[in-house]
């Protein structure tokens, strides 16, 4: 499993890295990204709320 953001509608808000710092932050242009290729299994549960609560749905999850 990975997360992708699209940084095109990412709004930098900083949501999805309060909710799961494991596997997102935010870049030097405040948008998010990823830091891990793969999506340890602990992480998943919170990437995948992260990518719920976006509020811009810029976060794809995929397998
Ligand atoms: S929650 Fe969505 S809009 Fe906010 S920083 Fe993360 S990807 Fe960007």
């Amino acid at each position: 499993m990975k997360a992708i953001v699209n940084t095109e509608t990412c709004i930098g808000c900083g949501l999805c890295v309060s909710i799961c710092d494991a596997v997102f932050e935010l870049d030097d242009d405040g948008k998010a990204k990823t830091i891990v290729d793969r999506i340890a299994a602990e992480h998943k549960t919170l990437a995948q709320q992260a990518a719920k609560d976006c509020p811009v749905e810029s976060i794809t999850i995929v397998d």
